[in-house]
């Protein structure tokens, strides 16, 4: 893929290096041949053509060899390979082929796992795709960045990555995080100024780097170069992912193959000094031996079977919307206890509506739904004259960053297009809370392209989360300067002095206070989010914080956000599965209320923001024990209260979207981040992408993280249980004299052929039952329990109890060897099929039901089986062909030991949980 893209790019881009920063934006236009207006659609398509993808082709997947050489970093392998050169040396040419071809099979099958695993993985790195808003044929654009082209007029601001090198144009309070590039973490600030030519990187501060981070502010600038082209693109490190260390799966799989590893070598020791005591064995009998316990405790094909499931489980959740960014999450996931949810599009849906306003003096109500612009201001359900809320709904028109513009990505990443459309087919691009408040000023005939005319905008101090108000600078027709402010009503208050009634300014006594935020709360109650509005005539001419002060209220507006309709379920789910949900929001306290109240989430007490900061640590431990309800917060107070919930040990799953929620969502278990509404750097600290920004997701996601661990727990149990019972017949075969039970050519195939099909199809189980109605895996639960570790013992034990008798009698009585191993040959796979069954029932699973992979599976273990029993691959095995009194005795041992399994598992329910 990547390769026939580097054959497109026939033709490098503006060079790089230039002095751009020291040339005068008209000169800078017309080298790039743009405009201020940015390029048209087509010449674009010609440019994305001629210049290439907007990616540094840096970071290769991993290649198939480089899989292939893998397979042979294993131990295992290169004691097989010196086992069959040894039996080449002495002659025994049938086993070192055979012993050749099985390591054939090893590897083949081991880079098929590993090599879909990568598959996977890739696919979700590309699916993993950033928008950018580019102009194109005059207008806005949603557009992704990799089809950013030289000359293109970008729009950044604060939260996302700057899509490619960039000229300056224009700027608001711009400052960028160039660690990325320079190393340097304190912020740059950015504005469109021509600077001297040859300085250096860090001090260009009329440019912009593809891959640094906006920290605030916004601004424009025209693209100057793109993929290889741009500074990061040359020095070759793309915004790494974080380094995937390995994951607790592998960690754990480690210790165990240490453990297995000393097991071996001390078994191999007492055997073969034993065997050299007794007298008659041979070296190289002793030779094989070891071999054959090597090749019976090794579970080899363990750690391709837990990439491939934890790969296949990752695609599975991408497919539910869940775009996993980082694989080892898919384990956490299935321990989380609490999620810390937003409300606002989370819980509740995208679009926004606003229904009720009121000015300083009276309630109107505006009909109409979503974001389509027909409906009316009305009052006791008569229509009014729009006229009487001009003022109030200007300035939320005013005080405003929505764009109109088009989507080009089909996609998105968003599934509800439709709702955004104006009529004209465009869509609206921005903050639906904004979209919100620019559709009610439309229902009372305002027009932005008018008021831009008439009060052209000159600042702006931008919405953050902490400071939860905005404010825009405008000259007026007559000269003036005028700011807009808007945001939540008791900040926006504090800042007001005076009050606009019936088009005077009258000053804003102590009383009036009261009773606006007497209203606010009222609209709060019936679930409604509501902003306060106001402006100040005389404004200075600096937008700074300085003229938030001495303002005029204008009134409040107050908008329907509606739960999503799965919300109730999910949440009901989750609670259901021990997972403790905490809305954490910035919205007013009495609106969380109602909207908690809404979808089944009741909280004894609801803690704002204010009352976080005036508590202890100690008394916060306590608190999120029982507070379900976080409300006008700010991003720290989520960073503190992830904190706290950690330090009492539980395994938080958090989400966030703005640039400051970062932190909290890169400490959190699980982050997980936005994928329509997010900021860009919010998902770069992610380990989750919730492609739908769906509350319902995260539940769907905790879910599938649940099944891929029990699954992963399944074939452990069986592997490892399979393993020991080798292990141990083997052992008490040769210390109690009954003889060798098996060959080593049988341990192999039986360990990586007729063991290991079926075992990887469990990968694919479908969940338990209860997979959902289970309290959360306690942290730091391992793969391993203490009931699997007795099933390994009860297992082996009864396997050896059935089956070393039928040896002793066919080898010691009867006097044939041959048929003895045979027949321990093949009862072993059919115990084998006989585990899977019974593991897969106590998941609530049929034995064999629900997974047809399975059944495939045990149809190629058994037709296997037939082959090397009854063709003349007998003779590569050392088998000999079975009469009926052989498969009735094998059949009787299968049934003992498939009793003898129930027993135990009834005897272990007394003493373990149940899994
Ligand atoms: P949430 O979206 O959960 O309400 P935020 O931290 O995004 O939390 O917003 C906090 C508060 O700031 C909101 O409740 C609202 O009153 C106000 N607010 C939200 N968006 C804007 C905006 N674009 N401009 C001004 N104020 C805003
Ligand atoms: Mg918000």
């Amino acid at each position: 893929m990547s390769r026939s893209r580097t054959e497109t790019r026939s033709e490098s881009g503006p060079s790089r290096g230039e002095n751009w920063h020291s040339k005068d934006l008209e000169d800078v236009y017309d080298e790039l041949d743009t405009s201020e207006e940015g390029l048209d659609a087509e010449d674009a398509r010609a440019r994305l053509e001629k210049y290439g993808p907007n990616e540094i082709e840096a970071e290769e997947g991993v290649s198939p060899l480089q899989i292939f050489l893998e397979q042979y970093t294993s131990v295992l392998i290169w004691v097989l390979i010196v086992a069959a050169a040894v039996m080449a040396a002495i002659g025994e040419t049938i086993d070192a082929g055979i012993i050749a071809g099985i390591v054939v099979f090893i590897t083949l099958f081991g880079f098929a796992q590993d090599y879909r695993a990568e598959q996977s993985i890739q696919a979700l790195k590309d699916m993993s795709t950033t928008e950018t808003i580019v102009r194109r044929d005059g207008g806005p654009v949603e557009i992704d960045v990799q089809n950013v082209v030289p000359g293109d007029v970008i729009s950044v601001e604060s939260g996302d990555v700057v899509p490619a090198d960039a000229r300056v144009i224009e700027s608001s309070n711009l400052r960028v995080d160039e660690s990325a590039l320079t190393g340097e973490s304190v912020g740059v600030g950015k504005d469109p100024g021509v600077l001297e030519a040859g300085i250096s990187l860090a001090e260009r501060k009329n440019m912009l780097y593809k891959d640094t981070v906006v920290e605030r502010g916004s601004g424009r600038a025209v693209v100057v170069g793109t993929g290889s082209d741009t500074e990061i693109g040359q020095i070759a490190t793309a915004l790494e992912e974080a380094q995937e260390g390995d994951t607790p799966f592998q960690a754990e799989l480690d210790r165990l193959g240490k453990v297995i590893a000393a097991a071996v070598i001390a078994i191999v020791t007492v055997i073969g000094v034993s065997e050299f005591v007794l007298g008659d064995a041979e070296p190289v009998q002793v030779f094989m031996t070891a071999v054959a316990v090597a090749v019976s405790a090794v579970p080899e094909g363990l750690p391709a079977v837990v990439t491939l499931s934890l790969a296949l489980g990752a695609r599975r959740m991408a497919e539910q919307n869940a775009l996993i960014r980082r694989l080892p999450i898919v384990e956490a996931l299935g321990s989380v206890d609490t999620i810390c949810t937003d409300k606002t599009g989370t819980l509740t849906e995208e679009e926004m509506t606003v229904t009720r306003i009121a000015t300083n003096r009276e309630t109107y109500e505006i009909t109409g739904t979503g974001y389509d612009v027909d409906g009316e201001i009305r009052q006791d359900d008569e229509r009014v004259d729009p006229d009487r809320v001009t003022e109030l709904l200007r300035c939320g028109m005013l005080c405003n960053n929505v764009e109109i513009g088009r989507r080009e990505n089909a996609d998105g990443g968003d599934g509800s297009d439709g709702g955004h459309s104006t009529s004209e087919g465009l869509t609206y691009l921005g903050d639906p809370t904004e979209i919100a408040l620019f559709v009610a000023a439309q229902k009372a005939d305002l027009d932005r392209e008018v008021l831009n005319e008439a009060y052209p905008r000159i600042g702006e101090v931008e919405f953050t989360s902490d400071r939860k108000r905005m404010t825009t600078l405008h000259e007026t027709p007559e000269g003036d300067r005028v700011a807009y402010m808007k945001g939540a009503p008791e900040v926006v208050i504090k800042r007001c002095n005076r009050e606009l009634v019936d088009g005077k300014i009258v000053e804003l006594t102590d009383e009036r206070r009261e009773e606006l935020e007497a209203r606010n709360e009222a609209f709060a109650e019936d679930a409604l989010r509501v902003m306060g509005f106001a402006f100040r005539p005389d404004a200075p001419a600096e937008a700074d914080d300085d003229i938030e002060e001495g303002m005029v209220f204008l009134g409040l507006q107050g908008m329907l956000d509606p739960p999503r309709p799965e919300v109730r379920d999910a949440l009901a789910g989750c609670q259901n599965a021990g997972i403790d949900i905490v809305m954490i929001t910035g919205d007013n306290a009495t609106t969380a209320k109602a909207v908690g109240a809404e979808i089944g989430l009741e909280s004894s007490r609801v803690i704002t923001g204010p009352e976080l900061d005036e508590m202890s640590d100690e008394e916060l431990a306590d608190v999120v024990e029982d507070v379900n309800i976080f409300a006008r917060t700010s991003p720290e107070h989520k960073t503190r209260i992830l904190q706290t919930l950690q330090a009492n040990g539980h395994t938080v799953a958090m989400t966030g979207d703005g640039v400051n929620d970062a932190p909290a969502v890169k400490n959190a278990d699980v982050g997980v981040a936005m994928g329509i509404r997010g900021t860009d750097v919010t998902e770069q600290a992610s380990d989750i992408v919730l492609l739908d920004d769906n509350f319902a997701t995260i539940r769907d996601a905790v879910r599938q993280g649940r099944r891929i661990f029990d699954n992963v727990r399944k074939f452990v149990n069986y592997f490892l249980s399979a393993n020991g019972a080798h292990v141990l017949l083997l052992f008490t075969g040769i210390m109690s004299g009954a003889g060798l039970v098996m060959t080593p050519i049988m341990f192999l195939w039986i360990n990586v052929v007729t063991d290991g099909i079926p075992a990887l199809t469990l990968g694919v189980d479908p969940e338990a039952d209860d997979v959902m109605d289970r309290p959360p895996r306690p942290p730091g639960e391992g793969v391993i329990t203490d009931r699997i570790v007795s099933s390994i013992g009860g297992i082996a034990v009864s396997i050896t109890a059935t089956l070393l008798p039928l040896f002793y009698y066919h080898n010691q009585v009867v006097g044939d060897l041959i048929l003895a191993q045979t027949i321990v040959f093949t009862a072993f796979v059919f115990m084998a099929i006989a585990r899977i069954g019974a593991i897969r029932w106590r998941y609530g699973l049929g034995p064999f039901s629900n997974n047809r992979w399975l059944l495939v599976a045990i149809a190629i273990t058994f037709t296997l089986q037939l082959l090397v029993l009854y063709t003349p691959l007998s003779v590569l095995f050392g088998v000999t062909a079975l009469g009926l009194i052989h498969w009735l005795q094998i059949a009787g041992v299968v049934a003992v030991f498939t009793v003898l399994m129930a027993i135990f598992v009834k005897v272990q329910d007394r003493f373990f949980d149940r899994y």
